[in-house]
């Protein structure tokens, strides 16, 4: 394992990140207590010292099981991170029950790492607002200033300007920042701003999603060939880690690894910090754009279509909700992009007229792209989360 200096810290280049442990009977609550402490001792035996759970994680049960296993070990030899939850407004007025809970759940009685989980489009009024998160966060300064947080930082899938909006806000507080990034968000997801705002800050980056969520390797397959004769021994996540070695600023990589198989191979593949070249990241950035190209409706936002719609929908940006969700086989941010919509102009609220369709140059049967984005979004597995 090599490792990256933070602050007066040297922490593993790997962080085993606790979303998606082995569970039991394909239940998402139910952990494989015995699997996971397994993995976990292999973690800290071969070097890995930063563990990253968060409150919803395994409909709760991450932070508990993860907490439980780690109370085996001395408190020196891990670093522990978790998050504070946003996705419901109740929480920004519960904050100390929600922290103290935390510690117990994880049986500390410090954090070493403490994140805002995932600032986005969904809660940025929230955080904008002192009433609600200007209020949790002075909280969680005075739990830091209390040595009960030992470092600072957020996690997002905001958009660019959300993101800068927050940076403006509480940057001067924030000590590190979650971003997801992989080659294949680099430009898609605008990644690569991200990356040049945080290191304009000075801010360290931590990654999430690296192989997103284990999808690039499906997307990789029909390239895999090509791969294979460019580097032989290298597995799409050999890539992948590689890809993210090249990116300035990167201090820490975690990965959602849920069995022991993975677990070995990501410890081989940071045994050395082996990068790819300039080539190999363009190969990979063209591969990118034909997998784009295959799965997605061409829309080009001209916007022809949206005069003639009775129902005055957004046509081009239900296009893009439906991309995205395409694209990640779900995505997280789809509830919350369509419920942004307003009422009664939402996919559902398509009545089937096809006056668009004459006007769009892309030929894009658009009713029938609406009709599955609602059929996704009712679909979607992220749609009810777990409120406790
Ligand atoms: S088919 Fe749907 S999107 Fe197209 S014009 Fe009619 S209501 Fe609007
Ligand atoms: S006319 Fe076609 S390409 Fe243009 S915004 Fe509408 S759907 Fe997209």
């Amino acid at each position: 394992m090599y490792y990256n200096d933070f602050q007066d810290l040297k922490l593993s280049a790997l962080g085993m990140g606790n979303m998606r442990l082995p569970v039991l009977d394909d239940e998402k609550h139910s952990i494989d207590e015995e699997t996971t402490a397994r993995m976990l001792d292999y973690c800290l035996k071969n070097g890995i010292n930063y563990f990253d759970t968060a409150w919803p994680y395994h409909d709760g049960n991450s932070e508990i099981v993860v907490g439980n296993i780690l109370s085996n070990y001395p408190r020196d030899s891990f670093y522990l991170a978790t998050k504070f939850p946003t996705f419901d407004k109740s929480y920004f007025t519960r904050q100390e029950e929600v922290f103290e809970k935390q510690l117990s759940k994880c049986k500390v009685d410090y954090f070493d790492f403490y994140l805002l989980h995932n600032v986005s489009g969904h809660n940025i009024n929230y955080f904008m607002d002192p009433e609600l998160g200007g209020k949790v966060i002075d909280y969680l300064l005075k739990q830091k200033e209390a040595g009960r947080i030992r470092h600072f930082g957020f996690s997002t899938h905001a958009s660019s300007e959300d993101f800068v909006k927050f940076l403006d806000t509480y940057g001067q507080y924030m000590e590190f920042c979650q971003i997801q990034l992989n080659w294949f968000d680099w430009e898609y997801q605008d990644a690569k701003f991200k990356v040049d705002e945080l290191n304009k800050r000075g801010i360290p980056i931590w990654v999430m999603e690296p192989v997103r969520g284990g999808k690039l390797i499906n997307y990789t397959q029909p390239y895999i060939d090509e791969l294979k004769a460019l580097r032989p021994n290298d597995e799409i996540t050999d890539w992948c880690f590689k890809f993210l070695r090249t990116v300035p600023g990167v201090t820490m990589i975690l990965s959602g690894m849920s069995n022991e198989n993975q677990l070995h191979q990501n410890v081989e593949t940071f045994k050395e910090r082996d990068v790819l070249t300039e080539d190999e990241v363009k190969f990979l950035f063209g591969i990118k754009d034909k997998i784009l190209a295959a799965k997605m409706i061409p829309c080009t936002a001209c916007r022809y279509c949206t005069d003639t719609c009775p129902q005055q929908l957004d046509i081009p940006k239900m296009i893009e909700i439906y991309n995205d969700d395409v694209i990640a086989e779900y995505a997280f941010s789809t509830p919350n992009a369509i419920q942004r919509l307003g009422e009664g102009k939402g996919p559902t609220d398509c009545i089937q007229c096809r006056q668009c369709e004459s006007q769009c140059p892309q030929n894009i049967a658009i009713p029938d792209v609406l009709e599955m984005l609602a059929q996704r979004a009712a679909d979607n597995p992220f749609a009810k989360r777990p409120v406790r």
